[in-house]
């Protein structure tokens, strides 16, 4: 974060930002993160998303504040860090319009259900609208809007050549990260499943399940058993009560 002025300042086109300090952007050291990053983290079971959504709510910010408006075109969280290519444009219409994307995530301790809202000022329900707990926590702001263009990683999938190490392990992310549907929070599947007290199914058929059930749904590059959808945490427990 010290250098963001002048890489932002000295850049045309693509700002690219390396974070390796996870633990403060996923809330894990929660003063730290609030002095970072400016925000309020939240350590929740989609730790390396949120740090993402903070990393690049942050960088927005602080693009704006320079009249330019940053938008991401591609990002991803792999092994101990996260990563973010950012399209800039030096307009403040459009660095406005960035800041749009900003906003609050709610999360319920209890029920893991979660809702988002966009804005410069928080409105955190009391209690969680699904399960009535009063351990909700808010974080934010943070960014909400797509962390990837979809047509562009593609296209840099496309460009991945085998004679690039880990051309392999490279093209799988960029493939999975295109396919995400646009929401501000995946799920662990596992993590769900131990709060139904059941024995988890397999991705595969889980996801299948949510979509036979009309509902967006894929993998989400995370981890292994992360996944996104537009499905309610209740909605997915009836989609899959009968499975496995
Ligand atoms: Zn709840």
């Amino acid at each position: 974060m010290p250098f963001v002025d002048a890489a932002v300042a000295g850049t045309r086109n693509l700002l690219c930002v390396t974070a390796t300090d996870t633990a403060p952007l996923c809330g894990a050291h929660f003063e730290s993160g609030v002095r970072r990053y400016d925000t309020v983290p939240r350590n929740t079971e989609y730790h390396p998303e949120m740090g993402l959504r903070v990393l690049i709510g942050a960088l927005v910010r602080r693009a704006a504040s320079r009249d330019k408006a940053a938008v991401p075109v591609c990002s991803h969280v792999s092994r101990h860090y996260a990563r973010t290519y950012l399209e800039l444009e030096a307009n403040a219409t459009e660095a406005n319009a960035a800041l749009e994307e900003l906003g609050f995530v709610h999360h319920c301790q209890d029920c893991l259900e979660r809702d988002h809202e966009f804005g410069r000022l928080p409105d955190a329900p009391e209690v969680c609208p699904d399960c009535g707990s009063r351990r909700v926590v808010t974080a934010g702001p943070i960014w909400l809007g797509p962390v990837a263009e979809p047509s562009f990683v593609e296209r840099v999938s496309d460009a991945v050549t085998d004679d690039m190490g880990e051309a392999k392990r490279a093209r799988k992310l960029l493939d999975t990260v295109a396919g995400e549907p646009d929401r501000p929070t995946h799920y662990d599947q596992h993590r769900l499943y131990k709060q139904w007290s059941r024995p988890a199914i397999g991705m595969e058929e889980f996801v299948a399940a949510l979509r036979d059930a009309g509902f967006a749904a894929a993998r989400a590059h995370y981890s292994g058993t992360a996944f996104k959808t537009d499905a309610t945490v209740a909605e997915m427990r009836d989609v899959t009560a009968d499975l496995g």
